[in-house]
């Protein structure tokens, strides 16, 4: 393991709690969570990661815990910084669908409002004005840009209200 990032702790020498089970069939039903129990711990997924270097916890141990059923998964920054490249699920031979699987970790870790301060204001963010993140005029400025254009933030308010992104926080 690496030295800990940003907010996240690190899990070197750590203990982990009791085993849950009901937390690895949770696992199990994630879209691509069915084939956790063929990995074999080849590591070949961590071996092309490309944030393997910047990640407290590798991604092949990601989904040893999961298999556990140790819910301090949701709390590694591995499924935060993942790049979404597919290049574990691509090199994993036994077809596991990684990414997708953290993708679902990502939802659940968001209703268990687990998810980092960064990503929840970003999703506000694009909520309220449409951007993630807001240019100032002083860098437009710099750059002779024109000044910020009016977006329609209602059409991107409709479609954010059917994904319910920001329900998802009530759920927990
Ligand atoms: S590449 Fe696949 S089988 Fe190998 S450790 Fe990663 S998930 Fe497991
Ligand atoms: S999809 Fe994520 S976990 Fe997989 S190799 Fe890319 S960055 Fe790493």
């Amino acid at each position: 393991m690496t030295e800990s990032w940003g907010q996240f702790k690190s899990f070197e020498g750590a203990k982990f709690k009791a085993l849950d089970a009901e937390f690895t069939k949770k696992s199990s039903q994630l879209l691509g969570g069915q084939d956790l129990t063929t990995c074999f711990q080849c590591t070949k997924c961590s071996a092309g990661c490309p944030v393997s270097d910047k990640v407290n916890i590798q991604i092949h141990e990601v989904m040893r815990m999961l298999l556990f059923g140790l819910k301090e998964v949701l709390e590694t920054d591995m499924i935060w910084l993942c790049t979404t490249c597919y290049t574990c699920q691509e090199r994993c031979p036994q077809g596991i669908d990684i990414t997708d699987i953290l993708f679902g970790l990502k939802n659940i870790a968001y209703q268990k409002g687990m998810a980092p301060s960064g990503y929840v204001g970003a999703a506000q963010s694009l909520f309220d004005t449409g951007r993630l993140y807001a240019p100032t005029e002083w860098e437009r400025e710099d750059l002779d840009l024109d000044d910020v254009p009016e977006l329609d933030v209602e059409e991107t308010k409709k479609m954010l209200k059917k994904t319910k992104l920001l329900e998802l926080q009530e759920d927990k």
